[in-house]
């Protein structure tokens, strides 16, 4: 019996886990995981029983403790002789960890290869140890370690000697790049009375971490240097249609200090909009409607955000170009030549500002004017107007304005062909502590590093080489990976066959993810391997059922949930959007209303995140099947059909837009481009099918170097109109969302600005490019009949789908 006993949270807030002093037979065990249902609140680890007891909030529990006590769960209670609370946190491992059910068909294996992959994917599922991420998890948030500074170095050195351990080739990978630091951060309320605004965060008493001194001020990356005083006025989330809404209501912006929540775009697009209406600064605060008291108990109590917490982040311009703001296009090496700031297009304009909802309640009590729109309204206890003034504040922001030092990590482990790579990554920087934005991907890769690094030790040497890349300066604005790839461009064309994105990878237990449409049918069969910590039953079940449960169920009960479309704000945009790499990215969400503040920290994480790191394991599941399907494959395992119905799909609707608009534009060539893709892709997957079982290694490397090309056949080489580092014809960040993408966005948002000459030249250049990505199909189709006359009726691929 242990003596040393520290109390732990919970399963969930309010419970803390009762261990039976108690080893239960196998027979018990069984009966424990057949009637799993009924004892949610349960788990076994080795033989030992334990389940959650409503008790006090664990963050109000100050000391370890020791309590005798009689406990009755169910008929289980006849087994429990006596009850202690003790430690039983990240290394319990959830009970449902049974070996993936048996997938019908693998997607692009041969049915004599079919066998051994299953078996090393059953071997690779068995690996993961929720407590070997936990203490990646716990040492990667031990300091505030954001880009630029001593300590995101040593993260990266942190990673580097993890992965070497694994057995990975792994090196630092240095960029210079333009990173200012704030020097001064000034705020006050001047008019009607004096208030000092921009306070720091509160440190709670339960989470250590808060009381630290060296976490950055609240700021926002590429605000200028300046001072300003003015009026506010109050412009909600400061979108298009808010500022139209106060042309209507005659309330002026210009000259004046604008007020705008945080929420539905890129803080980088409000600070933009802020600009062209001619504000003088933007504030941006967090409304507690949004992420704070009104949606749910604040931290340390509940998961939301604290009155004083501060949503920090960058305003860089991303969606004109990400990464260095005085390299675009390419890497900011030593040497490179560099643009003067003043010239760089992607920098912002006029100093912006975050704050805490506390702040933002001192400005808003002093607004006057006329009282805001019903559905303005926030969630803060006053009732808000639109000003202009009284409140007036003073503004005053200095920013170090220097280039600094970032580091990747890039990763290895080789494979028989090393011109094929299979990449995954995450950023490793952090705005503070960062458990759940990024930590909790990184120590998933670390995790999946280690796993891999365990079956190549036993022998397993993967088909195509793994490359694992941990981005610096994500935050900034996705500096490390998009130098990166734009050094590696050439290369990455040959070789690259995916990228798999694992950023803020865990604050839940709700399955999310976006991909690329080719990589879809990909992810869903991986998810029907991999199980759910908590129900025990396959993911992509629970996921579905989780989907149909928060809104209408789409047509057809059985149809696949929704992955959604890559706009931008992580790290695969450049392998994505400038570089045509197909890419995908996923994970477990839930109740999240700490991001970029000082409360996301590994108290957090361990109270409402992941407490016992059961979802990350199952993360490092899921992502290590996709990548060994990814690296293993016989014939790639990209799905072209599914594309084609999406770009149809989103080609009917710029018809649409175009008949509403008026427009004089003839979309019949980009409509007949997209029916040839389709049927090019329809024929493809047909004669794939029958080439998978082909025994001729030539021929299916050919023919997978065809299945990669068809990705950059959608890029436009000169890139979209007015910004050319984004080069992918269907897809793009939205310029007035940032975040969400944009479906064939060359052409749609010239039709919306109403600028009929370039929608022309972007549907010309969309149409070729959808014709380019038909040849290639075509080709891979011509390349897969080949010697394969008369083929009998085809062998699926992957399992059925229902797609539609
Ligand atoms: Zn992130």
């Amino acid at each position: 019996m242990s003596t040393r006993i520290t109390v732990p949270p919970g399963p969930r807030p309010g419970l803390r886990w009762i261990a039976f002093k108690l080893r239960l037979s196998g027979a018990q065990v069984k009966e424990f995981r057949d009637r799993k249902r009924q004892f949610a609140d349960c788990m076994l680890r080795s033989g030992v029983l334990a389940c959650a007891s409503a008790t006090v909030h664990p963050a109000t529990v100050k000391e370890p403790q020791v309590r005798l006590q009689r406990h009755r769960h169910g008929t289980l209670a006849a087994y429990a002789l006596l009850a202690l609370l003790m430690a039983f946190g990240p290394l319990a491992r959830p009970v449902a960890q049974q070996p993936a059910p048996a997938t019908p068909a693998l997607r692009g294996f041969s049915t004599s290869r079919a066998a051994a992959q299953m078996a090393l994917e059953q071997h690779l599922q068995r690996l993961p140890d929720p407590a070997s991420i936990e203490g990646h998890l716990r040492a990667l948030t031990a300091a505030p370690h954001m880009a630029g500074t001593p300590a995101s170095r040593r993260v990266a050195e942190y990673i580097r000697d993890a992965l070497r351990s694994y057995g990975w080739q792994a090196e630092l990978v240095g960029y210079r790049a333009w990173l200012p630091q704030p020097v001064e951060v000034h705020l006050e309320l001047v008019a009607p009375r004096a208030v000092l605004l921009a306070r720091p965060e509160e440190p709670v008493e339960e989470d250590a971490a808060s009381f630290r001194t060296d976490v950055v001020a609240g700021f926002n990356a590429y605000s200028p240097s300046a001072e300003v005083e003015a009026e506010v006025v109050y412009v909600h989330y400061g979108l298009p249609e808010d500022y139209a809404r106060l042309r209507r209501l005659g309330v002026a912006v210009e000259g004046r200090v604008v007020l705008a929540r945080y929420g539905r775009s890129f803080r980088g697009v409000k600070a933009r909009l802020a600009e062209e209406n001619g504000a003088a600064g933007l504030i941006l605060y967090s409304d507690p409607a949004d992420d704070g008291y009104a949606a749910g108990d604040v931290y340390p109590r509940g998961p939301y955000r604290p009155g004083s917490g501060i949503q920090r982040g960058s305003i860089l311009y991303i969606f004109r170009y990400p990464g260095d703001p005085l390299t675009p296009g390419i890497a900011a090496t030593a040497g490179a030549p560099r643009l003067a700031p003043a010239a760089a297009a992607s920098l912002p304009r006029i100093p912006t500002l975050p704050v805490a909802a506390r702040d933002a309640a001192d400005i808003l009590a002093h607004l006057g004017g006329p009282r805001v729109p019903r559905e303005w309204q926030g969630g803060l206890p006053l009732t808000y107007h639109l000003g202009p003034g009284p409140a007036t504040v003073r503004m005053r922001l200095r920013m170090d304005e220097q280039q600094r030092d970032v580091w990747n990590v890039i990763a290895h482990l080789a494979g028989q062909q090393d011109d094929e790579w299979v990449l995954a990554g995450n950023h490793h920087d952090a705005w503070a502590f960062g458990a759940v934005d990024p930590s909790s991907g990184t120590a998933v890769l670390l995790e999946l590093a280690r796993v891999l690094g365990e079956l190549a030790r036993n022998g397993w040497l993967p088909r195509r080489t793994l490359q694992i890349g941990f981005w610096d300066a994500e935050e900034y604005g996705l500096i490390g990976s998009v130098e990166w790839v734009e050094q590696r461009r050439a290369e990455l064309a040959q070789k690259a066959v995916a990228y798999l994105n694992l950023d803020s990878a865990v604050s839940g237990s709700r399955f999310g993810a976006s991909a690329t449409p080719s990589l879809r049918a990909l992810l869903y069969e991986a998810t029907q391997a991999v199980v759910d910590p908590r129900s025990g039953r396959p993911l992509d079940e629970v996921w579905r059922e989780q989907q149909s449960a928060s809104g209408p169920v789409p047509a057809g009960a059985d149809a696949n949930p929704p992955v959604g479309w890559l706009g931008s704000g992580s790290d695969y945009t450049p392998f994505f959007h400038h570089a045509g790499i197909a890419a995908l990215d996923f994970g477990f969400s839930g109740d999240y209303g700490v991001y970029h503040s000082i409360y996301d920290s590994y108290q957090w994480m361990r109270w409402f995140g992941d407490p016992d790191f059961a979802y990350h394991a199952a993360l490092v599941r899921l992502a290590g099947v996709v990548l060994l399907r990814l690296s293993e494959a016989d014939l790639l395992p990209l799905d072209f059909p599914t594309y084609a119905a999406e770009v149809q799909k989103a080609a009917g609707a710029l018809s649409a837009l175009v008949r509403q608009r008026r427009a004089p534009l003839d979309l019949a060539p980009v409509t007949a481009a997209a029916a040839a893709f389709a049927d090019a892709a329809a024929r493809a997957d047909r004669a794939l099918r029958a080439a998978v079982e082909t025994p001729d290694a030539g021929r299916r490397a050919a023919i997978n170097r065809l299945l990669r090309s068809v990705e950059q056949a959608l890029l436009h080489s000169e890139g979209l109109a007015g910004r050319p580092w984004y080069r992918h014809t269907v897809f793009a960040p939205g310029t007035d969302t940032g975040y969400a993408a944009v479906l064939l966005p060359g052409v749609r948002e010239a039709l919306e600005r109403g600028d009929w000459a370039t929608a022309r030249r972007e549907a010309a250049a969309l149409a070729a490019a959808l014709e380019r990505a038909a040849a290639r199909l075509d080709e891979v189709s011509r390349l897969a009949a080949a010697e394969q006359p008369a083929a009998p009726a085809p062998v699926p691929v992957g399992a059925s789908l229902g797609r539609r």
